[in-house]
């Protein structure tokens, strides 16, 4: 007997694979620049977070439903057509003390990429494994600071303020080791570069000038490109980078963001914010106010923050002299003034903000004396940053409005500061409406508050991120009120505060 042959015609659908334009140039600097080694290959990745917009910008061509394809690219289980992982060498100052080797020791750079609007782009994998710059470090990232860094990284870029931005966020399905084992995750950070004062300090301590002048003027073409103001790269380096971080420090103080490690080896060349450690918006107002733990001198506090940038840049500037002038002492006098320029830079800029905050669309001759009253009246009442200057978008008579005035126990205090507040902007001639449309851009109603980041992170050790999703999205709109969101904006309860971020990220 014959049997018919039956020939079965399996179809294997191909994945269209993720592609990302690849153009590596930090990977063509000398090889003492960094370790070249690939990721860690993850056992069950599982997709948390996947940002389709911050995807579209960047030119990446991936199919947003094809999860499998996502996670194993974004856990780092496969390597990216063209990308080249490495790992950055770099040391730095932490909390005052020299480190001469730090490194990236859980980050693994795949390269770079030219986003839509022209601008270059590096993409690191966060977590994804132990590199030679470890240490005693396993390489990892812990889900909770993970989430942390997604949702407040994202959420400075939509307040407007200069940020490493993150791409994804994938959970490994490997426990890490901290206080308490926990979830390990890959997030995907983009950022202008990863170059840090840190960088430079490291080829400083070694005293490896020529390395010092690649990296200065790569740096400067980077990010800084066609500026030829200066006698040369290094001083204009120093200028732009000054300039960046008081615009920096000054958005962050308008938000009440505490950074939390403003370490050498945390601040980027770029201007960017990077490396959401123990950061935290604060609530009530107190520029002595600081979250991590182990800042027990309140060396990173809020209102320290400007101080401590300053001396940032007074390392970052050390490590230029040699390039600045031959002659030691010109080269002292040119970095000296570049890098006292700071605090003047820095209070224009801390001015237009808190201007802008309470109204006046440029500052006027009497803007710096109210900014003082105004953070006076906030501290010795106790009152939350964010919601008191939300609050005074909406009030627009001759009185503060019952929601203000319930948040105060003296009304008397703010009645006679509302008093000065008005008279100041009608000495400048602006009108109600106009303070309040220059308000509605600089105050925000949704910031990434500690004890909802907090909750989010809890729920996410039982596997749910809806919360996570949902804040995400309210995050995305800070400005726009929205009233299926009004929890969101409440400060929290007494049982609700977070009096610490931890340290063990
Ligand atoms: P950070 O506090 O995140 O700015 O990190 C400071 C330094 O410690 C950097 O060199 C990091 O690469 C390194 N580091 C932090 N956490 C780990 C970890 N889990 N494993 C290895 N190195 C780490
Ligand atoms: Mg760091």
């Amino acid at each position: 007997m014959e049997f018919p042959i039956i020939i079965i015609q399996i179809f294997i659908i191909e994945t269209k694979p993720i592609m990302f334009n690849f153009d590596n140039t930090y990977a063509k600097l000398p090889e003492r620049f960094y370790s070249r080694g690939n990721p860690d290959v993850s056992n069950d990745p599982q997709l948390i977070y996947f940002n389709n917009d911050l995807a579209g910008e960047l030119g990446i061509q991936v199919d947003s439903k094809d999860t499998a394809q996502i996670e194993e690219y974004f856990s780092g289980a496969r390597l990216i057509k063209g990308s080249q992982p490495l790992s950055q060498a770099y040391a730095g100052h932490q909390f005052g003390n020299w480190s001469p080797q730090l490194g990236d020791g859980r980050a693994c750079l795949l390269g770079e990429v030219i986003g839509t609007n022209g601008q270059r782009r590096d993409i690191q994998l966060k977590g994804s494994g132990a590199t030679p710059w470890s240490r005693n470090g396993d390489g990892k990232y812990a889900l909770g600071p993970a989430i942390r860094e997604y949702l407040v990284s994202e959420a400075m870029c939509a307040l407007g303020v200069s940020t490493t931005r993150s791409l994804a966020l994938v959970t490994t399905g490997e426990t890490v080791f901290r206080e308490v084992p926990r979830p390990g995750a890959v997030l995907t950070r983009i950022a202008a570069s990863h170059i840090r004062v840190g960088t430079f300090q490291y080829f400083y301590a070694r005293r490896d000038n020529e390395a010092l002048e690649i990296l200065t003027d790569y740096a400067l073409n980077r990010h800084y490109p066609g500026d030829h103001s200066e006698p040369n790269n290094a001083l204009a380096l120093l200028k732009n980078v000054v300039c960046n971080q008081a615009s920096l420090i000054a958005s962050w103080l308008g938000f009440g963001f505490i950074h939390g490690v403003m370490n050498t080896d945390n601040m980027a060349i770029s201007g960017e914010t990077i490396d959401f450690g123990p950061c935290a918006f604060m609530d009530v107002f107190d520029p002595q106010k600081v979250f991590s733990s182990i800042d027990v001198n309140g060396r990173y506090a809020w209102g320290n923050q400007p101080a401590m940038a300053q001396w940032n840049l007074a390392r970052f500037a050390e490590t230029l002299l040699p390039m600045i002038d031959a002659d030691e002492n010109t080269a002292m006098r040119l970095a000296d003034d570049a890098v006292n320029a700071f605090s003047d830079q820095f209070n224009d800029q801390y001015l237009s903000t808190f201007g802008k905050k309470l109204g006046f669309s440029k500052p006027g001759s009497s803007t710096e004396e109210l900014v003082d009253k105004t953070l006076r009246l906030l501290a010795e009442n106790q009152i939350d940053f964010t919601l008191f200057f939300r609050q005074l978008n909406e009030s627009n008579g001759d009185d503060p409005g019952k929601i203000l005035k319930s948040m105060f126990k003296q009304e008397d205090q703010l009645q006679n500061w509302y008093k000065d507040w008005k008279k100041s902007l009608n000495l400048q001639g602006i009108s109600t409406v106009s303070a309040t449309t220059t308000m509605e851009h600089a105050n925000p109603v949704y910031i990434p508050r500690n004890h909802t980041i907090e909750k989010i992170i809890d729920s996410a050790w039982t596997g749910d991120f809806d919360q996570f999703r949902e804040f995400q999205e309210v995050l995305s709109r800070p400005y726009n009120f929205n009233r299926n969101f009004v929890a969101y904006e409440s400060p929290p309860l007494d049982e609700e505060i977070v009096a610490a971020t931890f340290c063990g990220t």
